[in-house]
């Protein structure tokens, strides 16, 4: 099997399961205990935090670890909003293709009385800053932005957003859950208040991710119960999952130059390859991209149909985003870069990385030309197109 689907989930690395596999034999005891053993762990997750915080340019106190990327979102947004609130701030700005994480708890919050503005993106997928600037008013409690998309790989002007928002002394958070480990990212440079990383992404386990939140930025509980994490996140600290994560995002950032180059490469290969395929355009900009991520629609076929046919053909891909397959409305990023409704639909994600070769993205475009013209050729909307019935959206 090919796994081209590392936007979703990514295999842990060995430097990962070995700090996991370590930290179940050694560092098992609670690092709230006073008894050696629990110093030892308390050690330990000081030294996973400090790895953390480095990986960002961020101090050890400004990290706190969560159960993941979601937890982080929704902690950082919350936080911002409820303590904005308390000076009359209730406007928040983010923008249309956030993940769920971040959007779903921005609805959540319009319901409770705050007010949205969503920015929309240009056709490649780039919000613009000066749509930032002009969205921020006096009540304007939270600006956030993801670094990257997950779905079409887009990397956001997070620096020139974060400079505007310091300008105007407003919060800045950004859900860097596809960056972390694969862009630089130094939240002072690039003056970010707030961050969602999550270890799941960067080949490290599952439940687990980290909010950064600058010095003075705003932070609220959500989760009551215990003094861990500087009293803001209680719960008995997951010490296998922390250091495995933090070994990983040492590893990716150790890796990242020489994993960006390589994979980048197979990438524009795979792009290039599937560009070849008529009526078929990329999502997102060609350039201003994660070094992993190929994303396309294809006119007059069905999404679902091509991931179970290329799953046949031993190759694991993606529709868009894992949280939407399995629903029928068609992605929300997709339509936001001006992808109509029966476009949407024919998407394909291929999210490669460093363990991927150039034979297998051979084989990748091989068997998506295959299936491609496969499906067109059952397809009544294809026939329709070819026949003049129909106008292609997609030239
Ligand atoms: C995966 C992902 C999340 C959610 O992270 P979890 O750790 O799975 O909760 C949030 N934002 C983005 C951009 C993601 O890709």
């Amino acid at each position: 099997m090919i796994y081209a689907d590392n936007a979703a989930t990514t295999k842990t690395c060995p430097a990962a399961q070995r700090a996991m596999l370590d930290a179940m034999e050694r560092s098992w005891a609670n690092p709230s205990s006073l008894h050696s053993p629990g110093q030892q762990a308390k050690e330990a997750l000081q030294t996973a935090r400090e790895t953390v915080a480095r990986a960002i340019g961020a101090q050890p106190r400004e990290v706190y670890f969560t159960s993941g990327g979601s937890e982080a979102d929704n902690q950082a947004i919350i936080s911002a909003a409820k303590l904005g609130a308390r000076k009359g701030k209730k406007h928040l700005v983010t923008t249309a293709i956030e993940h769920h994480a971040v959007l779903h708890t921005m609805d959540q919050l319009s319901k409770e009385g705050f007010e949205v503005t969503l920015l929309p993106v240009d056709a490649s997928g780039i919000v613009k800053a000066e749509d930032v600037a002009a969205a921020i008013r006096e009540d304007t409690a939270l600006v956030s932005v993801m670094f990257a998309n997950n779905e079409i790989g887009t990397i956001q002007p997070v620096a020139e957003i974060g400079a505007l928002c310091r300008e105007k002394g407003v919060v800045f958070h950004t859900d860097a859950v596809q960056a972390a480990g694969h862009l630089p990212i130094d939240v002072d440079a690039q003056n970010i208040d707030m961050l969602s990383l999550s270890g799941h992404k960067f080949h490290g386990p599952r439940g687990v991710g980290a909010l950064y939140v600058r010095r003075g930025a705003p932070l609220l509980t959500l989760i009551h119960g215990g003094a861990q994490e500087r009293g803001l996140r209680a719960g008995t600290e997951d010490l296998p999952a922390i250091l495995g994560m933090a070994a990983a995002l040492d590893d990716s950032c150790t890796h990242m130059a020489e994993n960006a180059a390589y994979v980048s490469k197979l990438r524009d290969a795979l792009i290039d390859k599937l560009s070849a395929i008529p009526h078929a355009a990329l999502n997102g900009d060609r350039e201003r991209r994660l070094p992993g991520n190929v994303s396309f629609c294809f006119e007059g076929i069905e999404g679902e149909s091509l991931l179970l046919l290329l799953d046949d053909k031993g190759v694991a891909a993606s529709s868009g985003s894992a949280c939407t397959s399995g629903s029928l409305d068609p992605s929300h990023v997709l339509l936001a870069i001006g992808r109509p409704h029966e476009v949407a639909h024919g998407s394909l994600r291929l999210t490669l990385d460093h363990e991927n070769t150039m034979e297998e993205v051979d084989a990748i475009a091989a068997a998506t030309i295959e299936v491609v013209d496969y499906l067109r050729e059952m397809s009544p909307v294809w026939k329709a197109l070819q026949r003049g019935e129909r106008d292609y959206v997609i030239q």
